[in-house]
């Protein structure tokens, strides 16, 4: 038998929603989710060690935004571990953050995703994919997907993962305004008879199809203009997209980050050009799939 590892450092990258719908929800106040996401090359490095045995969980961040106690994810993906397993190993986890929080690109949901993936390989607990999403639910409806951070249609509260073929070749912009939104208060808003529901089947053939205009076509978010109505600044970004030369423009999550999507390089650069001043961090992203390259504008 081989020496078990005590380190690892794993990457956990941002996700995006290229299709959002909630269709109802259920009687404990969940969310029923109808999504299609991907992952793209934007990503915080969670640095995992294992030492001692006082079951002690500590978390550092490079971010002055984060709890390092029991609210980080992180922390609690590292809690529900160790609790389920009966370890009492300390661990010690130091994120380098690369997401912007609270932004609807699931960083939070991302770096719990990236301890259990960490420990399950650290303390050689064996647990499949599934097992891990399973896990993952208990923390937060988006860290199942984080589990596989592939392109994916999730439904049911998030753990259902039905893993969809690599997009095809794309620039994808990224566009975070100066706001946080909180993910449960935009939820609590929302009023499910009066939602324009959409099914993302055409998204999926497209998708399926390898058809970038088909994608682009498709892309679909219900809580756009329940974020937008309180803060304008997203239809903005979304029109800025589209005049600079975007072929989609949508929100992700609850937002407020809204991406575009282009064929070319040079078109997402220009996309990119035309935001920097107006938005306070502008990336120009790859999905994840591709090879990786990641440019920052950062502004004000
Ligand atoms: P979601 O849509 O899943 O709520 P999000 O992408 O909009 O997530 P996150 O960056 O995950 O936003 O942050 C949501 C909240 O979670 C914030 O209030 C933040 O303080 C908290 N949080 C706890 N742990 C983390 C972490 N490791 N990284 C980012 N946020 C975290």
């Amino acid at each position: 038998m081989g020496v078990r590892p005590t380190e690892r450092l794993e990457k956990a990258p941002a996700k995006l929603n290229l299709a959002l719908d909630t269709p109802f929800h259920h009687a404990n106040g969940d969310e029923e989710w109808d999504m299609v996401m991907t992952s793209v090359d934007l990503a915080d490095y969670v640095a995992i060690k294992t030492l001692g045995k006082n079951g002690r969980i500590k978390v550092t961040t490079d971010s002055g935004f984060l709890p390092n106690d029991h609210r980080n994810l992180a922390y609690k993906a590292a809690h529900l571990l160790a609790t389920k397993f009966g370890q009492r190993e300390a661990v010690n986890i130091h994120i380098e953050k690369h997401i912007p929080v609270a932004a609807g690109m699931g960083g939070g949901s991302s770096d719990a995703a990236a301890v259990l993936r960490g420990l399950n390989d650290i303390w050689q607990l064996g647990l499949t994919q599934t097992e891990l999403c399973e896990l993952g639910l208990q923390i937060d409806a988006d860290v199942p997907y984080c589990v596989w951070s592939q392109t994916a249609h999730v439904t049911g509260r998030g753990e259902k993962i039905d893993v969809l073929p690599k997009l095809p070749a794309m620039w994808i912009v990224i566009a975070k305004p100066k706001i946080s939104v909180s993910t449960p208060a935009l939820l609590r808003q929302v009023n499910y008879e009066k939602l324009a529901h959409t099914v993302p089947t055409d998204l999926l053939t497209a998708i399926n199809a390898g058809d970038y205009e088909g994608i682009c076509a498709n892309v679909a978010n219900v809580l756009t203009p329940i974020t937008a109505r309180q803060h304008p600044t997203i239809t903005h970004i979304k029109e800025k997209m589209l005049h600079f030369g975007a072929d989609a423009a949508e929100m992700s999550g609850t937002g407020p980050t809204v991406f575009g999507l282009c064929k070319k390089q040079s078109r997402a650069q220009h996309v990119a050009n035309g935001l920097a001043g107006f938005c306070r961090e502008v990336y120009v992203v790859r999905p994840l799939s591709l090879p990786p390259i990641v440019n920052s504008v950062e502004t004000m």
